[in-house]
């Protein structure tokens, strides 16, 4: 059996249907740029996410970075990120030319320690920037508290985690502002980049509009120096159409990852914790294990598609030897890196699939 990791050709079968019309629409009209689409998926993202606005960007390392520049944060500032994470976290910071400082991951939820942040904050620091990692809500309550004592911002990377709560609040709604990610395999992904920012502060969103299109709110008058960081209609068009399976999808991951469980209890697999704070949207399901690079490829030689989210800390990446990290100053995701791997994930994963997976990962020895 072939069991693929991610599986976007059965997901446009099933919505080819409804998607090709919209497109077909969108073209007829030629509206290809900030056409009524942007607006309207604008609108009923924000409403998804409990927000008052949402701004449509080209990728979700856009959302992080124009987030950030709208909050004039920049060189000499420090923002405060997690050392587990996908690189676009720290090269959103440091494309504003502020630094990131990473704090280590707590052992059961794999994202940023709570009781590590103060620590790292000093007189630069202006954010923190929790990422809601495979999924699951960071723990927003000590976080926002943290920010609100040391007067920071908090700014969300929901690249991950479209429709995940935070006892009971949408992941996204809680900061001052935050990203998502349309990225074709997140759990709501376009059929090329996209992104949005998200905030309930009118002034924030005017900001960002302006970022992302040269800085003109009337054609050739520019107010400030922007970019070109726009949300496309036609992927607009297509995150429109996702958007209403999005917490079916979501619904199925959250069932996989119930029947994962169920069939590793007795298994040498340590298994997802879900946080009693979070209802995770399974971005990714990712389990330790040891012996991981053997246990990978018997999987791979079987016909299962796995990953590694991530193989090397940010702390540790070359493109980052300018923070000055040592190996060894983040031991659980250092430790963790080495173990972690990553099951298929997919709202249309089958309930056979899902059972060889796990009969291959359990013959292993
Ligand atoms: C995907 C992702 C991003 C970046 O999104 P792009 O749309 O690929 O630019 C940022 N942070 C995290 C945690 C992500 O998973």
């Amino acid at each position: 059996m072939k069991v693929p990791f991610v599986d976007l050709v059965s997901q446009y079968k099933g919505i080819r249907n409804q998607i090709l019309p919209v497109m077909e629409n969108i073209m007829g009209k030629a509206q290809f740029i900030m056409g009524e689409d942007v607006t309207l998926f604008e609108q009923e993202f924000a409403q998804f996410c409990t927000s008052k606005y949402a701004i449509g960007v080209d990728s979700g390392t856009s959302a992080l970075e124009l987030a950030l520049l709208a909050f004039e944060i920049g060189a000499g500032d420090e923002v405060i990120t997690v050392a587990n994470t996908f690189i676009a976290t720290t090269l959103a910071i440091s494309a504003t030319g502020a630094t990131p400082v990473l704090v280590d991951i707590n052992h059961d939820t794999y994202n940023i320690d709570v009781e590590k942040i103060e620590n790292a904050i000093s007189e630069r620091t202006r954010a923190i920037m929790p990422v809601h990692l495979y999924g699951q809500p960071a723990d927003m309550d000590a976080i926002l508290n943290i920010a609100k004592k040391h007067e920071l911002l908090v700014i969300e990377d929901a690249c991950q985690a479209h429709g995940a709560k935070y006892k009971g609040a949408l992941a996204g709604s809680m900061g001052n502002a935050a990203a998502f990610s349309f990225y074709p395999g997140k759990n709501l992904g376009a059929f090329g980049d996209g992104g949005m920012v998200v905030t309930n502060d009118a002034e924030i969103a005017d900001k960002i509009k302006l970022l992302r299109d040269y800085g003109q709110k009337e054609k050739y008058h520019h107010l400030i120096k922007g970019y070109n960081r726009r949300l496309d209609t036609l992927q607009a068009g297509v995150l429109r159409t996702k958007l209403s399976y999005l917490n079916e999808w979501n619904e199925s991951r959250r069932r996989h990852a119930s029947r994962y469980n169920e069939l590793l209890q007795n298994s040498h697999a340590t298994l997802p914790v879900n946080a009693d704070f979070a209802e995770s949207v399974y971005h990714l399901y990712v389990i330790r294990v040891p012996n991981r690079n053997d246990m990978l490829s018997y999987l791979q030689q079987n016909g299962i598609s796995v990953g590694i989210h991530y193989p090397i800390p940010i702390h540790l990446q070359p493109a980052y030897a300018d923070l000055g990290y040592q190996k060894g100053d983040f031991p659980v995701t250092e430790r963790y890196a080495d173990e972690i791997l990553s099951l298929p994930m997919f709202p249309e994963l089958n309930d056979d699939q899902i059972t060889y997976t796990t009969n291959v990962l359990k013959e292993f020895r």
